[in-house]
């Protein structure tokens, strides 16, 4: 009866690995497909001065929505883009959308700036400069108009994370560190890494009006933030109190959430930005 139960558990979790794998790889093959027709949209968040709400960029991020129905959300795809060398692909896509959405805006006098998630995987592919010089050359687009965010989570190999980055930065983009405070040794990168701003994870954000002990975390991170030169975004800023709260602690920051607004197709976004 052992030996049995065994092996039918022994079978049962084979064919769940089974087709786990499975539908990966068909989630794979259809990103693919998506990529190269050209079927990866791009939303655009704005992101906003938290004193007197005035505009100052905008974040751009993948949306997936296959011509069979529905969405696929990016915390599902770009995963899987990572892991099966989709990335570099999938970059040029939204580096091309994202740009060219907003082109009228990026070349204009406005300061409002794009930023565009960049996974490691695309922020160790040689072509990067090329890629970012090809599609803001076609539109005017001067390279401090584009910041690129790299998630710290993601930052294994510090050293040549640094280096990229560092030449990033001296051709003139600006680097925000994403998601900051969600890895295992931020602070080791907010010393190392030549960034100029963080955003700070939403999880901080959510404790910004409480009196407890992230709220405390909160206080030293954007205290240190400050002392070493470096500007805040705010994540996932979803309440009027959060905005209050966020401002008093750092004058001057800017956050993105809810409250300023969704993610937003080109033609919005760019009438949010000449309103
Ligand atoms: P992220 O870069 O940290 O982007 C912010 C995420 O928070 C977005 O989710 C955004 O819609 C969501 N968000 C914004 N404001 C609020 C808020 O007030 N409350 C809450 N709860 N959420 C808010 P989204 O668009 O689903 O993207 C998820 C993640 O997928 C991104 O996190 C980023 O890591 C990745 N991603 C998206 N687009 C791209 C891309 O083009 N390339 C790469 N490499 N990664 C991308
Ligand atoms: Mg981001
Ligand atoms: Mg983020
Ligand atoms: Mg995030």
């Amino acid at each position: 009866v052992l030996l049995t139960a065994g092996s039918a558990l022994g079978f049962g979790g084979l064919s769940l690995v089974w087709s786990r794998n499975a539908s990966r790889r068909s989630l794979s093959r259809r990103l693919a497909r998506a990529i190269r027709k050209d079927q990866i949209n791009v939303h655009y968040q704005p992101i906003v001065r938290l004193s007197d709400r005035r505009l100052v960029g905008f974040e751009a991020l993948a949306r997936w929505h296959p011509p069979s129905g529905g969405a696929i959300p990016p915390d599902d795809f770009i995963p899987v883009a990572e892991r099966d060398g989709l990335l570099p692909a999938l970059t040029e896509r939204v580096v091309s959308r994202a740009i060219s959405g907003l082109a009228p805006l990026l070349a204009g006098s406005a300061e409002v700036y794009l930023s565009i998630n960049i996974g490691v995987g695309s922020l160790f592919d040689p072509e990067l400069p090329e890629l970012l010089d090809y599609h803001r050359l076609r539109y005017g687009v001067d390279r401090s108009r584009i910041a690129l965010e790299i998630t710290e989570r993601d930052t294994g190999d510090i050293e040549r994370i640094g280096e990229a980055i560092r030449s990033l930065r001296e051709a003139g983009y600006r680097v925000f560190l994403d998601d900051f405070g969600t890895g295992y040794s931020s602070l080791a990168y907010l010393a190392t890494l030549p960034i100029d701003t963080i955003k700070l994870d939403k999880l901080f954000t959510r404790s910004a009006d409480s009196a407890f002990v992230p709220a405390l975390v909160l206080r030293q991170v954007s205290h240190m933030v400050a002392t070493l030169g470096l500007k805040i975004v705010f994540e996932g800023v979803e309440t009027e109190e959060q905005a209050q709260a966020l401002e008093e602690l750092t004058p001057g920051a800017v956050g993105q959430g809810w409250l300023f607004g969704r993610p937003m197709p080109a033609h919005e976004a760019l009438t949010l930005a000449f309103a």
